[in-house]
């Protein structure tokens, strides 16, 4: 059998190119390594493990859903966040998509509540902000909802379904190229799944084996920034007067010393520190989420450093994960906590004296010192951030504030793709989602995968 559509990858990415076909007929095949909803479960969010158990699949990152399925998703309804697709299709393109892939997320059961500040508030604060070199970017985002993440999800699946092939716990181990062209993928156990079409969108856990696709096949590849930093963790009290208006404060900021830019990523108030397992590297990387019913006292939101890298580098993706490795080395297999105010003074943080801070971690982390694994400019691009970051979150950068290391964003190769997502040296071949550099959050992933689709459906052929 011939399938119209191969597709590698059941997140947001994959979901959405799936639905958008099957819409019109095609015959479709969504293959992922991962499991089905009802069996992700990460026996941390469970309260089986209060460490990193290494599971053969990680259910933070891996199966139906894609990546953070189990929180409660926050979709970012305004183009400038989650992506660059951007700079394939255009802004008004961008905005369309943003309004289709929305209102697919309601349809399928996501809450009806938009947050987004009033204009005077964030007026105010952007203001405020920008008397110390902040830049605060209002968003439009839905709160997908407490515990609705899983059933939006489960209820696509259930759409799906019916509809078209879907083989999970089933690993991808390349693709099928041949005259040219692609024509469909080999699985772990040999078998070949053919198709017209292949979209590849594996996620950023899927970026190493991506990268190695790409190495195979000589795909031409744009820029390779890399994203490396911490997740702060704070009480709740200091960003609420921020987040109960933006639920997220997306800020950017150019540090003084090194002239490096950073941002914030991913804010959860009153959520949870998690851990994200990345078995194509054997490491561990730290990451946040929100859940329905549980709540913490807890904000945490990432910093990240993005670095773009010069000739003859070219291996951003070996960088990070070096850094995730060396916090993984010295926090015995896990990540790394340390208070800020420990860093500041050179010294590393012990279990006493985080007992004694104010703050209580939601992850069970090793107290130690990130200045033995980040280098002195990723660490002093942080503590100016923060320094910064107390104008709009009086309390930010206070010596109790936790520090988990490392994060990083593996979605640093980013592929030279067309406009409508194609790879431009093999033909019915297309990448979408984080993996290929294209997003960095759900909506933008989705609609990558919808810009992919509608690419298939308008060849003659197909
Ligand atoms: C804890 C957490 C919380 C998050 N919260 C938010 C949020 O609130 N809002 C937001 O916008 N974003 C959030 N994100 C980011 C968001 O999840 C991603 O941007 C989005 O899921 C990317 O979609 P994707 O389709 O590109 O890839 P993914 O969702 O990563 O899905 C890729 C899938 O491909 C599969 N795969 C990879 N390689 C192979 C292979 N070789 N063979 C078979 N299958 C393969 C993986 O198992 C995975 O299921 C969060 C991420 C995490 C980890």
């Amino acid at each position: 059998m011939i399938y119209d559509a191969v597709i590698v990858g059941s997140g947001p990415a994959g979901v959405f190119a799936a639905m958008e076909l099957v819409e019109h007929g095609k015959k479709v095949v969504i293959i992922d390594k991962g499991r089905v909803i009802r069996e992700r479960k990460c026996p941390i969010t469970e309260g089986k493990s209060s460490v990193c158990l290494n599971c053969d699949s990680c259910s933070i990152v891996s199966g139906w859903g894609g990546a953070g399925s189990a929180s409660d998703g926050k979709l970012t309804l305004t183009t400038g966040f989650g992506g660059n697709l951007e700079e394939n299709i255009g802004e008004d393109a961008l905005l369309d998509l943003i309004e289709h892939v929305d209102k697919m997320f309601v349809k399928f059961g996501a809450d009806n509540h938009a947050y987004e500040p009033s204009a005077e508030v964030a007026r105010a604060t952007i203001r405020k902000a920008s008397a110390v070199g902040l830049k605060i970017l209002p968003a439009r985002i839905r709160h997908i909802g407490t515990d609705a993440s899983r059933e939006v999800l489960n209820a696509m699946y259930e759409f799906l379904e019916p509809q078209c092939d879907i083989l999970m716990n089933t690993f991808v181990e390349e693709l099928v190229v041949e005259g040219g062209r692609a024509a469909g993928v080999r699985l772990a156990d040999g078998t070949v799944l053919r198709g017209h079409d292949v979209i590849l969108a594996p996620g950023r856990e899927g970026a190493s084996w991506l990268a190695g696709v790409v190495e195979k096949l000589k795909f031409p590849i744009a820029s390779m920034p890399v994203d490396i930093g911490v997740r702060v963790e704070v009480p709740d009290s200091v960003c609420e007067d921020l987040t109960k208006d933006f639920y997220e404060v997306k800020c950017l900021y150019n540090t003084p010393t090194f002239d490096d830019r950073c941002r914030t990523f991913c804010m959860n108030p009153s959520g949870f520190v998690v851990y994200e397992y990345n078995k194509g590297h054997d490491l561990v990387t730290v990451n946040g989420h929100s859940l329905k019913g549980v709540k913490s006292r807890n904000t945490n939101f990432a910093i990240l450093v993005t670095k773009n890298f010069t000739q003859p580098f070219s291996d951003p993706i070996g960088y990070a994960t070096h850094i995730a490795k060396l916090a993984n080395m010295l926090a015995g297999g896990g990540i790394l906590l340390q208070r800020l105010g420990d860093l500041r003074d050179g010294r590393r943080s012990t279990a006493s004296r985080i007992e004694r801070g104010m703050i209580t971690p939601t992850a069970a982390a090793e107290p130690g010192d990130l200045s033995l694994v980040l280098p002195h400019r990723y660490l002093t691009d942080i503590v100016e951030f923060l320094d910064a970051l107390n104008t709009i979150l009086p309390g930010v950068n206070q010596n109790d504030t936790l520090l988990y290391g490392v994060e990083i964003k593996l979605y640093s190769l980013r592929l030279q793709l067309g406009k409508d997502l194609s790879v431009p040296v093999y033909d019915h071949l297309y990448l979408a989602g984080d993996g290929a550099g294209v997003s960095r959050g759900i909506i933008q992933a989705a609609a990558s995968g919808v810009v992919a689709a509608r690419a298939i459906l308008q060849q003659k052929s197909c």
